[in-house]
């Protein structure tokens, strides 16, 4: 090709890295959302679900299962306070108008279970999110992750694009580091400048298309000081 663009989005949700996290029972926010919207079977949730963060992807998570299951009690658990969640005001308040419950200052500590989720361990965090040394066990039956995305490292290093730490570096032409690599959406977002939103990547596919047509048309060959 003479030109690419990279709108490869980003990746799973991340690990918990705790003890437990494989017992069936445990959910990838992003797997559950979307087999849930597609309509395709999430199995039983069971009487009790915990979503873990508090960013949009977890209200979608804990606002589908209310839905699947609203006889089920489902709470979200996030380290920080509600001050502190990435989820917008109003996407709080409607899970709230929702009957989901909050549980802030919560910390995943383990899940436990025989054969599947049975309850998990929570770790008391204070203002600065760390543990403070209390722990407090809930039985719980589903466990969804909602903790962030991964990048997509792999596709991002294979193309030779210089990024921090998986946010792919780009000019205002949306022009990588490498001649003729282009990048728009969620692989250029970074926390605290713009929104990962269908708007904004939409937009960057705009301005990524025209950049592109100038650097075929030569009117630019360069690739980004970065
Ligand atoms: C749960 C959730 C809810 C959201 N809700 C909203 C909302 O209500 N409103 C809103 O505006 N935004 C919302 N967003 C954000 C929005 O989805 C993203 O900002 C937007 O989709 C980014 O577009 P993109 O094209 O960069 O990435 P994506 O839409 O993620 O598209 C990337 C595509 O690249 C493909 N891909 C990845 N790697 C490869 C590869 N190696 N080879 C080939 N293809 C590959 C992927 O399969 C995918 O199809 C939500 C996001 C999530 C996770």
């Amino acid at each position: 090709f003479d030109a690419v663009v990279l709108a490869c989005g980003m990746g799973a949700v991340p690990k918990l890295g705790i003890e437990g996290e494989d017992l069936p029972g445990v959910w990838d926010a992003l797997d559950f959302i979307e087999r849930a919207k597609l309509g395709r079977d999430v199995g039983v949730l069971g009487s009790r679900v915990a979503v873990i963060g508090a960013g949009n992807t977890a209200i979608d998570a804990l606002t589908c299962s209310k839905r699947l299951s609203p006889g089920s009690r489902v709470t979200c658990y996030y380290r920080r306070g509600a001050a502190q969640m990435t989820a917008y005001a109003f996407e709080y308040a409607f899970a709230k108008q929702e009957g989901i419950e909050f549980r802030f200052f919560a910390a995943p500590a383990r899940i436990l279970g025989n054969g599947r989720v049975e309850a998990m361990e929570f770790a008391q965090t204070g203002a600065d999110a760390k543990p403070t040394g209390e722990t407090f066990v809930e039985p719980v039956d589903t466990v969804i992750r909602a903790i962030g995305q991964n990048r997509l490292l792999a596709e991002i290093e294979a193309l030779g694009v210089a990024h921090d730490g998986g946010v792919v570096r780009v000019d205002e032409s949306l022009a990588t580091s490498v001649p003729g690599v282009f990048a728009a959406g969620d692989c250029i977002f970074e926390k605290g400048a713009g929104e990962a939103m269908v708007v904004e990547a939409a937009e960057q596919g705009k301005v990524a298309a025209r950049s592109v047509d100038r650097y075929l048309l030569g009117t630019t060959s360069k690739a980004a000081s970065l």
